[in-house]
């Protein structure tokens, strides 16, 4: 853990290397963009190759998806299934209120001008399953896409060493409305969705959070289909003045290093004693935590806690950082809430757990990491509506633009332009 405060000399330049962007390293990008050429030449083949390479499963080009009959067997406890049906609740009604409605209206000229938005008719979500079987994500991602009306999902999630997927997270995809489930994980998954091969029809549009490897493979197939956002590795960054519970704080710090790997965790504070009492409680909680091993390389490795002169320096570094998750703890919430504007979701107060919005307050817990945050915002239901613009004119209305047509045209050298619409007024 790297704890700092204000006065030590090294700082300034640590708070200057919070500002991120995010870009990949040189590994990984040349790896990812072997994989995606490796899949756009030999298709299933390379599937196969990097499964046995990557996850340690042994698959032929003919089992890379599950069967409808192993999807029909799929039991899970009564517990499960109730808490599964209370988040997607929760996530139907909160999709449904972002998602854009047609309109029209009239302009100057008297034209109808509007927008029409439609469904996607394919798309693919990527669910992570390399560290954990995260039930939660599939409903996050494809339970919106449900929710938008899409027709055609497709998951894609890896397999363990024996071929099989984890059943509750199959239950979760198949109650989001998920079609299809692809079983291979990774950078190889994103480059079929979006390129295809002989068994994967490729896909409109691809949704989901990843490992780097998978956020890599987005970005460089950004083009050949659309995508979301870049939604890497979790990391979280509480801000909380004297009047945070530190044991609170410390147990949601240990909730984001459960997610290991690449995770981020920031604490930033203009208590001092906080932090004292924070690094006490983590000690004590982490004991008892089953995901220790995963947690201590993340507090080790990439956990920092800082004292700052001020809120006003913490919401600045905030700013700068783009955590996915900021929380943030403050007798000034009214104050200082609106000038945080790059997190991808912001849990207020000593008593909102990140847990709850990770499984069921309702927003997508698919968030911008890496400190995309500036750029993008998290997953929503209307990423799932393509957008088309209509325009309808009548005799009056093209004859009342006439005359700024053809000046355009004049301008731009388009005579055809012109006659297009002179003709429709003779
Ligand atoms: P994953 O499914 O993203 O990655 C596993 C896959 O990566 C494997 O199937 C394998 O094919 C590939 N892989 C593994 N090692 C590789 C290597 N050395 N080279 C190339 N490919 C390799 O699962 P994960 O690893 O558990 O990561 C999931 C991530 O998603 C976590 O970091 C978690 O924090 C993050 N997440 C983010 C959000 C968000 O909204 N930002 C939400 C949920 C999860």
């Amino acid at each position: 853990m790297k704890i700092l405060g204000y006065r030590d000399a090294d700082y300034d330049s640590f708070v200057k290397r919070l500002n991120r962007r995010a870009l990949p390293t040189h590994d990984v990008r040349d790896l990812v963009s072997e994989i995606i050429a490796a899949v756009a030449r030999q298709g299933d083949k390379a599937l196969v190759a990097y499964a046995k390479r990557f996850d340690n499963v042994l698959l032929k080009e003919k089992q890379l998806f599950l069967t409808p009959d192993e999807l029909a067997a799929v039991k899970v406890a009564p517990s499960t299934r109730k808490a599964i049906a209370a988040s997607l609740k929760n996530i139907t009604a909160f999709a449904k209120k972002g998602l854009r409605k047609d309109w029209s209206m009239r302009n100057t000229e008297g034209a109808i001008v509007g927008e029409r938005f439609q469904p996607f008719d394919r798309v693919g979500v990527y669910v992570p399953g390399g560290k954990a079987p995260l039930v939660s994500t599939a409903l996050m991602t494809a339970g919106f896409a449900r929710a938008a009306g899409v027709p055609e999902i497709l998951a894609a999630t890896p397999c363990g060493p024996d071929g099989t997927v984890n059943p509750e997270l199959l239950y979760a995809l198949k109650a989001a409305g998920v079609t299809e489930i692809l079983k291979i994980g990774g950078a190889q998954a994103i480059a079929a969705m979006a390129l295809g091969t002989k068994t994967v029809r490729p896909v409109d549009r691809i949704f989901g959070p990843g490992n780097r490897f998978v956020v890599e493979a987005k970005r460089q197939l950004f083009g050949a289909v659309s995508i979301d956002l870049l939604p890497g590795p979790s990391e979280i960054l509480i801000i909380s003045d004297k009047t945070g519970n530190p044991d609170y704080i410390a147990a949601d710090l240990l909730a984001q290093a459960e997610h290991g790997g690449d995770s981020v965790i920031g604490f930033i504070t203009d208590s001092k004693a906080l932090i004292g009492k924070v690094v006490k409680a983590i000690e004590r909680q982490l004991e008892t935590l089953s995901r220790a091993r995963y947690i201590r390389e993340v507090l080790k490795q990439a956990t920092f806690m800082m004292q700052v002169r001020s809120m006003a320096e913490a919401v600045a570094i905030s700013n700068d950082f783009a955590a996915e998750h900021v929380s943030f703890i403050c007798a000034e919430e009214k104050k200082w809430l609106p000038q945080i504007r790059t997190a991808g979701a912001i849990y207020l107060g000593n008593d909102s757990p990140v847990a709850v919005g990770d499984f069921l307050a309702g927003p997508s817990h698919t968030l911008p990491t890496g400190g995309s945050g500036r750029s993008f915002s998290g997953l929503r239901a209307d990423q799932f509506q393509r957008r088309t613009s209509i325009v309808k004119l009548d005799k009056r209305s093209v004859r009342k633009s006439l005359g700024v047509v053809e000046e355009f045209a004049r301008i731009e050298g388009l005579d055809a332009h012109g006659r297009s619409t002179a003709i429709r007024c003779e």
